[in-house]
């Protein structure tokens, strides 16, 4: 089932009337935050740390969430709870608010929080089988000291961009590099290679946001016994890996098997890759802050 239910702003709305005011400057300006979650099998995952990185965003632009992250909590596992959804994607939004046609956010009276739950796959499920096409695009990642990747703003005109020339180039994906053409991340997902056993992914300090799935590869990565580092790389390395993936909280982990052209390996999905998708989906199921606690408590009584 879809969302039927929105919060919007201390309310539960109907999905046609979950609507904000023209003059709000998230419509205007691209003025707010976003964070995008997940619940898998009633349990949101990683939901602390998408509330830090949340409260983190509106800090750097200096808008004030009008939520403590406790009431955030139960605002977040409500709105799944109120749509009964088991596993869906979460989307919650603070913007600015509603101000005049003027830029300056100081006549913006508060700022609208929104929560949308409903079920998302970011790509066919035949490509979590096959892999996905990737491509190299001309525009640059905003660099860190222009408008910091960190803050997970409403300005995304960046990725979109890099998204069109990717449907323009007729691939699934885009590769974004930074301003001296080090490989950064994808438009919404951040990138992993593997070459000779050793799985590498990009500092987020050349211009990636600090992804949350990222973070989690990471850790489950080093627990399995792999090598890991963080290191910079070209699209020479890309092209030359022995897997690529991408890793996000809509695309969750999904192998690239071409890049710019050039097959990775034998053009499948790899064995790094498909067993860090594996542990992931081990993961996701077994932890999580419980939307349903009642529900988990009878069933083990
Ligand atoms: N990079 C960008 C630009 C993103 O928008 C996202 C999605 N939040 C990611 C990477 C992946 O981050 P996460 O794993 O926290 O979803």
């Amino acid at each position: 089932m879809n969302s039927q239910w929105i919060f919007l702003s201390g309310e539960f709305v109907r999905k046609e009337d979950a609507v904000i005011s023209v003059y709000d400057h998230g419509f205007l300006y691209g003025d707010g935050v976003f964070e995008g979650l997940r619940v898998y099998s009633g349990n949101v995952f990683k939901l602390e740390e998408h509330l830090d990185r949340l409260y983190d965003s509106a800090k750097s632009i200096m808008l004030e969430v009008p939520y403590t992250k406790e009431e955030m909590t139960s605002i977040i596992t409500g709105t799944v709870q109120r749509n009964q959804l088991e596993s869906a994607y979460i989307r919650v939004v603070v913007s600015r608010g509603a101000g005049n046609l003027g830029l300056d956010p100081a006549a913006c009276a508060e700022p609208r929080v929104v929560v949308i739950a409903e079920k998302l796959s970011m790509f066919p499920e035949e490509l979590y089988d096959q892999g996905l096409r990737l491509g190299s695009v001309a525009s640059r990642r905003n660099r860190p000291d222009v408008l910091s990747p960190q803050v997970k703003s409403l300005n995304y005109l960046n990725n979109i961009l890099v998204k069109i020339e990717a449907n323009q180039a007729g691939v699934d994906e885009a590769l974004m590099l930074n301003d001296q053409g080090y490989v950064t991340e994808g438009s919404a997902d951040n990138i992993f290679i593997v070459k000779n056993g050793t799985i590498y992914t990009p500092p987020v300090h050349l211009g990636a946001l600090e992804g949350i799935t990222r973070n989690t590869i990471i850790e489950l990565a080093e627990e399995a016994g792999y090598k890991m580092k963080e290191q910079a790389f070209t699209r020479h390395d890309v092209f030359v890996a022995d897997e690529v993936f991408l890793t996000g909280t809509a695309v969750e982990v999904i192998a690239a098997v071409d890049v710019d052209g050039r097959k990775i390996a034998d053009g499948r999905p790899g064995e790094v890759t498909r067993h860090l998708r594996t542990l992931f989906k081990e993961r996701v199921t077994t932890d999580g802050v419980q939307c349903y606690p009642d529900v988990t408590a009878s069933k083990a009584a």
